[in-house]
């Protein structure tokens, strides 16, 4: 299977799906309450609350745990394949790191996926340094790749 940078072994990113982070203990509340919302298990309402703006932490009420992982509650993997992302989401965007990834070769893929599991981060911190560009500058400049 092709490796998912959005879900890495036991690390979800969720970098993208928001802008003007908070801190993590913010980030990680709002995203317990959006939990909550969606347990209450009313799609429509769910989708409706998400649509109107970002949560005060940065990120879109959409993203939830689910089975230790985060994830949107929106996306075709989490409802047979059907899609309920609303219009404020940018479906096609992909970060950087992402985009230069699925162009290397598996060396250089390993690589990097060795070099972000070596820094023993979490969720919160991965997804900002995925987001932010952080990680990919600094694999780059590690193995001199322009
Ligand atoms: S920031 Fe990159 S790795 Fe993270 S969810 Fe977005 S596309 Fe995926
Ligand atoms: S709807 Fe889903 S994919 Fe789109 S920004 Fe929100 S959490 Fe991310």
């Amino acid at each position: 299977m092709r490796t998912n940078l959005c879900q890495l072994e036991h690390l979800s990113c969720f970098g993208c799906c928001g802008h003007d982070w908070k801190n993590k203990k913010e980030v990680l509340e709002q995203i317990m309450k959006n939990t909550k919302r969606w347990e209450e298990g009313k799609m429509d309402k769910f989708v409706k609350e998400s649509e109107a703006h970002l949560s005060r932490s940065g990120g879109c009420k959409s993203l939830i745990f689910k089975e230790g992982r985060i994830v949107c509650a929106l996306h075709p993997l989490q409802n047979n394949g059907k899609d309920f992302r609303d219009k404020n989401c940018k479906i096609n965007h992909f970060c950087e790191a992402f985009k230069e990834f699925v162009k290397w070769n598996k060396k250089t893929q390993k690589k990097f996926i060795d070099f972000l599991l070596a820094k023993n981060i979490d969720n919160y911190e991965y997804s900002m340094g995925m987001d932010s560009g952080e990680f990919l500058k600094e694999f780059k400049e590690r193995e001199h790749i322009h």
